[in-house]
């Protein structure tokens, strides 16, 4: 089964699929519930990378290049504990708004630090990929749109924002205006 990319799932998603692993961006110190630790902190099947100091976003809040010898053994942690559910067969959901970036600025404030996790991350597709799982895929709570005229649901940005069927050619306006 796949890595599967999705846009901020939430705790009942992670109680609902117990067999699924969910991964969230964590801090040094464990704790906090901003962003997806919110919904996973806690839960049995979720795992946590490290990609802040703590959870705030005061200045020392943010890891730097110098932390590279506490971050390094935990992405190792956690990254075996993911790769070894893939290489089992499991499916791991990967937030799609990415992990590192956002609030955790990890590409301006720590640069090397964020090339060492493309590393994990670009190593993690591998494994998936041997495993005969072709990569990232759309899922659970991406934003999407539906159209009341066909029901074809649409994942592309500029159809939810300007609310729009590339299948009838009309704009959901268009349609609820009776034309
Ligand atoms: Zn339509």
């Amino acid at each position: 089964m796949p890595i599967i990319e999705s846009y901020r799932y939430t705790r009942p998603d992670i109680q609902s699929h117990r067999d699924w692993l969910f991964v969230f961006g964590d801090n040094l110190q464990g704790r906090g519930y901003g962003g997806q630790a919110k919904e996973a902190r806690g839960e049995p099947n979720a795992v946590g990378i490290v990609t802040k100091r703590l959870p705030s976003m005061a200045e020392g809040a943010f890891l730097q290049d110098s932390d590279v010898l506490r971050v390094t053994p935990l992405w190792q942690q956690a990254f075996s504990k993911i790769n070894l559910h893939l290489m089992g067969g499991g499916v791991v959901i990967w937030p799609s708004e990415g992990v590192g970036t956002g609030r955790a600025q990890l590409p301006a404030r720590a640069p090397g630090l964020w090339q060492e996790l493309n590393l994990f991350i670009a190593a993690m597709k591998s494994v998936a990929e041997a495993n005969g799982q072709i990569g990232f895929g759309k899922a659970l709570g991406e934003p999407s749109i539906t159209c009341p005229r066909c029901g074809l649901t649409s994942y592309n940005g500029n159809d939810i924002r300007e609310r729009y069927c590339g299948n009838c050619h009309m704009w959901h306006d268009q349609m609820e205006g009776g034309q």
